[in-house]
């Protein structure tokens, strides 16, 4: 067992403060990773605050992890010390169950995710698993994701959950050449999805509630952009999507897109919202047999599909570097919609 230096918060009301914690010796299959950068997503938010009312603490958040290999054990093939490597939402799961076997690891019963999960590396029950605000990590190989040294590494972190989150969604119904895509928030995830649905090769609409993202929308591959508050806008785009990508972090009305939606059309939440959404009219899914639908991050053969995707078409997040001290403002920021558009901490701030 080695201790490292983290920040974490131990109640939902107080801020994050760094506090060490134990990394697990280096086993036969793990690599120990240095985090050089990790990104901040809303659900770091979430669960630091207990918005889900699931949190353990302490909690340590952070699932946007890249870093430098320092160690592997014995039976380690695909890393070795000095390599570059990354780490997303999921650090374990059961891997004999269906969805293991499909590459689905984010939908097995016994997944693991990267914080706030029970660690069963440990005797001691109900000890939980740490995120990336820390010097380092360890964890299982199967988990660990190769990283293109073409890209700017800062900038490849919120790929490991906005990325994978957006990606795998856009995927799975199929948006390519020929789609009408719509992307709800223009936040960490919404900004990744209009990148990726373009590269797709998408007719992208971004709605936003934010008037002031609009020219940033148009520069992240938008190419239109609606402001959701203004019905005439809305209107515009009746009963004309293939599918909507809903990212936003608050409770709000869903009908608004679900009417935009064309005969057979899906809109997909990706936003985990710490209230639920009002409840959508039945008459709009019925009359055009629309669907509303859901999807959690992606599992680890997509997600290094989505990162080599990304190596070959040049595409990463557009990021704002903070100090790790600075994390608790960055979080006040978010609750604000003001960030461009993740943050990302430099772990060389963070002293031990
Ligand atoms: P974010 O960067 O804070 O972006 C959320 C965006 O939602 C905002 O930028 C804003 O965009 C829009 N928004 C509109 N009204 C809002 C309001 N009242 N409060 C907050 N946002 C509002 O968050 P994120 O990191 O992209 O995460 C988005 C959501 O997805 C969170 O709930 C997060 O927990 C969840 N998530 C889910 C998965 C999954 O696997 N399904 C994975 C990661 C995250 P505009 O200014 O453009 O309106
Ligand atoms: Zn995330
Ligand atoms: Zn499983």
């Amino acid at each position: 067992m080695s201790k490292v230096i983290s920040y974490a918060a131990v109640s939902a009301k107080e801020k994050l403060a760094p506090l060490h914690i134990e990394r697990r010796e280096v086993g036969a299959k793990d690599v120990q990773i240095e985090i050089l950068f990790c990104g901040v997503c809303h659900s770091d938010l979430h669960t630091a605050r207990n918005e889900w009312q699931n949190s353990v603490y302490p909690v340590v958040p952070g699932h946007e992890i890249v870093g430098r290999v320092i160690k592997v054990g014995a039976d380690v093939k695909a890393f070795k010390a000095g390599d570059l490597a990354g780490v997303g939402c999921l650090v374990d799961s059961c891997r004999v169950c269906p969805d293991c076997l499909d590459g689905l690891e984010q939908y097995c019963d016994g997944e693991v995710f990267t914080y706030n999960s029970e660690d069963k590396n440990f005797k001691d029950a109900g000890k939980m698993t740490y995120g990336g605000y820390s010097s380092q990590i360890v964890v299982d190989e199967h988990f660990v994701l190769r990283i293109s040294d073409k890209l700017n590494l800062a900038e490849v972190a919120p790929l490991l959950c906005a990325g994978i989150t957006t990606y795998s969604p856009l995927k799975h119904w199929k948006v390519g050449p020929g789609s009408k895509v719509g992307i709800v928030g223009l936040g960490g995830l919404g900004h990744m999805g209009v990148k990726l649905a373009h590269a797709m090769g998408a007719h992208v609409v971004l709605f936003t509630t934010s008037a002031s993202k609009v020219a940033d929308a148009k520069r992240l591959g938008a190419d239109e952009v609606v402001i959701s508050k203004n019905p005439d806008e809305m209107q515009a785009h009746l009963k004309s999507f293939d599918f909507i990508l809903n990212t936003v972090a608050a409770a709000h009305n869903l009908d608004i897109f679900t009417e935009l939606l064309k005969r057979d059309g899906t809109m997909c939440l990706n936003g985990v919202p710490e209230h639920s959404h009002p409840s959508p009219s039945i008459f709009n899914l019925i009359f055009k047999r629309r669907q509303i639908a859901g999807s959690l991050i992606g599992g680890i053969k997509e997600t290094q599909e989505m990162l080599d995707f990304c190596a070959e078409h040049n595409i990463t997040s557009d990021i704002e570097i903070i100090a790790m001290k600075d994390i608790n403002q960055a979080y006040e920021r978010m609750v604000k919609g003001d960030v461009k558009y993740r943050f990302v901490i430099d772990m060389a701030t963070l002293e031990s």
